[in-house]
């Protein structure tokens, strides 16, 4: 009798540990893919600074080439290959963006997601728990 009731116990403590373990996993999987996310955007943001950047030393180039009247050509050519590299670095970022967001929602095709960072919305929730964006209401 009382060996029963000690079995029991173990079983509904195992079961328990088990239910909570998949918990943290798939509470670890949702913070991994949100870790991913940021650093994906975080990386996208430092493209479009180097973007804006090379933006600025390429129009320098041509504008200083122009007052002298000597348009340096290879250099106005190597500087726009350099901002064409880091715009295709950009576009492949957003790509992988893209599709970690559309992952997400085949994982739940119902629940709807934040229209700025792609987080799934909690259901009733006026502001993304992610960003902070207030959710529009359709
Ligand atoms: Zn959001």
């Amino acid at each position: 009798m009382a060996e029963d009731f000690i079995n029991q116990v173990k079983q509904a403590i195992s079961q328990g540990v088990s239910t909570l373990s998949q918990g943290v996993s798939e509470l670890n999987s949702t913070v991994a893919g949100r870790l991913e996310m940021t650093k994906l955007q975080i990386q996208a943001d430092a493209l479009n600074r180097q973007m804006l950047e090379q933006m600025e030393k390429l129009g320098r180039t041509v504008y200083e080439g122009w007052q002298d009247n000597a348009l340096d050509g290879p250099a106005v050519r190597a500087q726009c290959e350099t901002l064409r590299g880091l715009e295709s670095q950009k576009t492949a970022l957003e790509e992988q963006i893209a599709r970690l967001r559309a992952g997400r929602k085949d994982k739940n095709p119902d629940q709807p997601v934040c229209a700025a960072c792609g987080e799934p919305l909690q259901p009733g929730a006026r502001f993304c728990h992610a960003c902070g964006k207030e959710v529009e209401r359709t």
